[in-house]
């Protein structure tokens, strides 16, 4: 069995949806098909949520209005039949109904999330009416019964795999199963997600849960690029990466992946590619555990928001114990340090969750002086045994000798260094360090 996700582009538009059902039909193998809102449905969610958040009813209202007139054009032009045409006009209704019942009732962070679920209820609805129309045989498998996450937001991965199973023993003879991504349930049964981009996580999710073949990412470029295509303009896709490798460049930017899209599938050690629905000849990239012996650069990710705490202690000198106290602190707030360098007298280390600073912050001054610094940015570089390369580093400090280096961590992992610079050079960084580091005619 496979898993095949596809992106909010990729449904984005009705012809585009086609597509999606071409490439679903066109082999024999069982597969488990993991959509995302259309392109543009969850940030207008999220403008609802926030509308309503501040008070503010008639925006909010608009905005409902909008969406929901899109999604009238979209299944007009999806479908052809009256009946399934109907049928579109019933999920519309149920799901802006709703969004409109909300308007009237006190707004919550729990209802904030049941909004932001609307828009891959939508399209795996509208999906699936499309499959029934052309008389595809599908099974629509509702994320919600089965997808959960625990008190600490993390994926329930044993209970996962156990409800799927079940739920899908209910189905031998089926080989087409459509269900959302990015929605969950939380621990308190609520509606929950995965955090923004997160059907990828879903799908790695999914398929670790029935050891699947393969992870198929669906987006609308052909792979992972060796930098990012949004500000570098010659960039080419990567054939081959490691779990390891693709990890990193997820958690350090690399938007076409979930930042914790990597682990379920290496965890159980599933394939992953990354395919272009609009050029599905194209290689892409795949990403599996082997090809650890390659040695050099890969590729680069840039990771804005990041925050820089320094704690200075004259008392750290040789002082064993001091590192455990500042890390139980930043344990006790749930918060995770990306990057970390240290000194006899000070310590340096980067968050980019700063829900808990000013907690954190008022701890450490027990233990010495304490800077924080906003708007900065992590450049990864990333490639296996990247330290073997010759010249490596002299390359990469070339390349970025106009900017002030606030930190740098080498040899924390084989595959991996990290720079951090203030946000405002990171666009040029990634610049320079392309043409420093890869030949591009
Ligand atoms: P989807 O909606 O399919 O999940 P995303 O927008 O989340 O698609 O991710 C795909 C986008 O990621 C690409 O269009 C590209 O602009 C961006 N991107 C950023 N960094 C990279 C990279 N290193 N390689 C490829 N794409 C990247
Ligand atoms: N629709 C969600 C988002 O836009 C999840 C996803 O697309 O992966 O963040
Ligand atoms: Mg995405």
């Amino acid at each position: 069995m496979k898993i095949m996700k596809f992106g909010g582009t990729s449904v984005g538009r009705p012809e585009r949806m086609h597509q999606v059902k071409d490439l679903i039909i066109a082999d024999d193998e069982k597969k488990i098909v993991v959509l995302s809102a259309l392109s543009g449905t969850t940030n207008a969610l999220v403008g609802i949520g926030e509308a309503l958040a501040e008070g503010k009813k008639d925006k909010a209202r608009q905005k409902i209005e909008a969406l929901q007139e899109h999604y009238t054009n979209f299944y007009m032009e999806l479908l052809t039949t009256k009946a399934s045409r109907s049928k579109a006009v019933q999920i519309i209704k149920e799901h802006f109904e709703f969004l409109n019942i909300i308007l009237k009732i006190s707004f919550n962070e729990a209802i904030n999330k049941d909004i932001l679920a609307q828009g891959e209820l939508l399209s795996t609805k509208l999906f699936y009416t499309l499959l029934q129309e052309l008389e595809i045989p599908a099974v629509f498998l509702p994320a919600l019964e089965f997808m959960s996450i625990d008190e600490n937001d993390e994926p329930e991965l044993s209970r996962i795999r156990e409800r799927l199973e079940a739920i899908m023993a209910r189905y031998p003879e089926d080989s087409i199963f459509i269900t959302q991504g990015y929605i969950c349930k939380n621990h308190r049964n609520e509606v929950d997600n995965l955090k923004r981009g997160g059907s990828d996580y879903s799908a790695s999710l999914i398929g670790a849960a029935v050891s699947a073949s393969v992870v198929e990412i669906w987006t609308d470029i052909d792979g992972m690029h060796n930098n990012d295509p949004r500000i570098v303009e010659q960039t080419r896709p990567i054939a081959h990466l490691s779990f390891d490798e693709a990890a990193e460049l997820a958690y350090f930017g690399a938007k076409i992946l979930h930042p914790a899209s990597i682990w379920p599938a290496q965890l159980h050690n599933v394939p992953v590619k990354l395919l272009n629905t609009m050029a599905p000849e194209a290689a892409g990239t795949t990403i599996t555990g082997a090809g650890e012996g390659t040695v050099g650069v890969k590729a680069i990710a840039g990771k804005d928001g990041i925050t820089a705490l320094k704690i200075k202690s004259s008392r750290m000198l040789l002082a064993y114990g001091f590192l455990r106290k500042v890390f139980e602190i930043f344990e006790k707030y749930r918060t995770s340090i990306d990057m970390i360098t240290t000194s006899e007298v000070a310590i340096s280390l980067t968050l980019d969750d700063v829900t808990h600073l000013k907690e954190i912050t008022a701890e450490l001054q027990k233990l010495g002086k304490v800077e924080v610094d906003h708007h900065l940015s992590i450049i990864c570089i990333v490639g296996n045994t990247i330290m073997e390369e010759p010249g490596v580093l002299n390359k990469i400090m070339g390349s970025l000798e106009q900017f002030p280096l606030r930190m740098v961590s080498y040899g924390g992992s084989r595959h991996n260094v990290s720079i951090l610079i203030d946000g405002k050079h990171k666009e040029l960084a990634l610049k320079r360090l392309n043409q420093g580091l890869f030949d591009f005619e």
